[in-house]
């Protein structure tokens, strides 16, 4: 039968719509955004300089290759930049891999409090998310590789996870890889590498550079503090690096992002100050919230997951609304199967202490 109007293709209206952390809280005058996982420390002064001198171009399409920035990544991370695609953001990455790896039928796997990005851009391409267990809120690489059939085509990795904090040690990764068939691509979404000062991780590069079915995915969002602009990078093997390269908007990221992006990489010193920032205050929530006798889940990125009691007056959703009238706005977490938890990015010193303050409110209030 002819349709009366357009239909998208099967999976599309499967998507529950992403839905971002709030920015707002109606009627408190100052508000702490600590919902996004963005750095309290900004962008390196030298990347906001670059993208203002793009303001004088705006007539310019930017450079379709986005040459100078793989370039500044390569010397970065000593890199091929032919190895490199950068992107508007590690979302649209996130797409086109999908796109360029799914058919209809095919099957992506992702865990349970995996990144809400891999089901849509799944279901997105006509393809099954296949959900894989987690234990102790952690990748399970057993769980992974169980439900690998003829059917999977990608496993998609975030490690650290978002919203969990949690990673897993390369030669966890390395097993996994070693692991699955050939044809599945393995794909390592490390946004919170930076922030890692684990000795047993590493974000993928090793991986990718000796084998054909790994590829990395990076962004400038995080620790870089350029979200606005929507710019991320992948490092893959060079026929997947093809495949994406024939498949990507031919201008899909700005110039303003290229500028502020190289700006971004070389300002090592910033980088190492908001680590720095991060590392103190992240083990700061983690303790004292601990103290209060919440449970918080051992985070290696910039934020904390904080999981609440299930008793009337002291649930996650008691405590946001608590903290939400104080212009404290964390990320609830229900959409990622964790309805009794809230998470927090690490925020300046000042935000850090009002949340824990509150908190302290919070629970004695409801005791
Ligand atoms: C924040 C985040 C990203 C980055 O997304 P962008 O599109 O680059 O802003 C990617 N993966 C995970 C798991 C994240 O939390």
């Amino acid at each position: 039968m002819t349709a009366t109007r357009p239909q998208p293709r099967p999976g599309v209206l499967d998507i529950e719509a992403y839905v971002p952390g709030k920015s707002s809280a109606p009627g408190v005058a100052k508000i702490f955004k600590l919902s996004s996982n963005e750095t309290p420390l900004g962008p390196s002064p030298r990347a906001i300089a670059a993208y203002k001198t793009w303001a004088d171009h705006l007539e310019d399409y930017p450079d379709g290759s986005a040459s100078e920035l793989r370039d500044a990544i390569g010397r970065a991370f000593g890199l091929d930049p032919d190895r490199i695609v950068c992107g508007a953001g590690s979302d649209d990455l996130l797409h086109l891999l999908a796109h360029a790896y799914l058919v209809d039928g095919d099957e992506a796997i992702h865990t349970t409090h995996g990144f809400l990005v891999y089901p849509i851009a799944t279901l997105g391409a006509g393809a099954k998310p296949v959900v894989a267990p987690e234990t102790d809120f952690t990748a399970d690489v057993d769980a992974i590789l169980e439900r690998v059939t003829a059917r999977t085509k990608i496993v998609f990795l975030a490690n650290p996870n978002n919203p969990t904090g949690t990673c897993l040690a390369f030669d966890e990764v390395k097993r996994l890889h070693r692991s699955l068939p050939p044809h599945v691509l393995l794909v390592l979404d490390a946004a919170y590498a930076e922030y890692v000062q684990r000795n047993d991780y590493e974000a993928g590069i090793e991986l990718v550079a000796t084998s054909e079915n790994v590829v990395m995915c990076r962004t400038f969002s995080k620790i870089h503090g350029l979200a606005a602009l929507r710019l991320g990078w992948m490092f893959g093997p060079a026929h997947i690096v093809d495949a994406i390269n024939r498949i990507r908007g031919p201008f899909n990221v700005t110039g303003p992002a290229i500028a502020a992006g190289i700006a971004a990489i070389e300002d090592l010193e910033h980088q190492e100050r908001s680590r720095e920032h991060n590392a103190r205050w992240r083990d700061w929530l983690m303790q004292e919230i601990g103290k209060l006798g919440l449970e918080v889940t051992p985070s290696v990125a910039n934020f904390v997951l904080i999981h609440f009691p299930h008793t009337k007056g002291r649930t996650a959703k008691d405590a946001d609304a608590f903290l939400s009238a104080r212009g404290l706005i964390l990320r609830q977490t229900t959409a990622y199967k964790l309805p009794h938890a809230l998470r927090m990015s690490v925020g300046t010193e000042e935000a850090n202490r009002l949340v824990l303050a509150a908190l302290k409110e919070f629970l004695a209030k409801a005791a």
